[in-house]
């Protein structure tokens, strides 16, 4: 998969060239304004998920804002490229699919319990749908 992981992550940027690239050595992907680092894996994409992973950044560019609570951010990005996913034909297993939404809630108790944050959004409007959007 390796080589057609290349050609998708090519495809991807090219539709989005306002988005810059650039590689950091962090171990995972972040973004900053209109630029998104990714890590090693990303940047060499050899798994779907790594592809998806490049999608989340870019989702940050388009739907992300600084006062945001961090949740609703990640919630966001994901949200953006769970529905752009299918485009390039990225398929996530369900575990990861798991991952991605404990992720979230875990950010919304811990911001919510560590900075007594007003989160804004309810807990369980941060729910990621896969399934409405595969089978759209
Ligand atoms: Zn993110």
């Amino acid at each position: 998969m390796g080589r057609s992981c290349k050609e998708i992550k090519k495809r991807i940027l090219e539709d989005y060239p306002d988005v810059k690239v650039e590689q950091t050595e962090d171990k995972r992907s972040c973004t900053e304004g209109d630029t998104i680092y990714l890590s090693k894996e990303d940047y060499e994409p050899k798994k779907m998920v790594d592809l998806f992973n490049i999608l989340h950044e870019i989702g940050h560019v388009y739907t992300s804002e600084k006062w945001m609570p961090r949740a609703e951010r990640e919630w966001r990005a994901t949200t953006w490229a769970i529905f752009h996913m299918k485009k390039y034909g990225i398929r996530i297993p369900e575990w990861r699919k798991k991952n991605f939404q404990e992720d979230i809630y875990f950010l919304y108790e811990f911001e919510k319990a560590f900075f007594n944050r007003d989160m804004r959004m309810k807990k369980q409007n941060l729910k990621l749908f896969w399934n409405e959007q595969e089978s759209a």
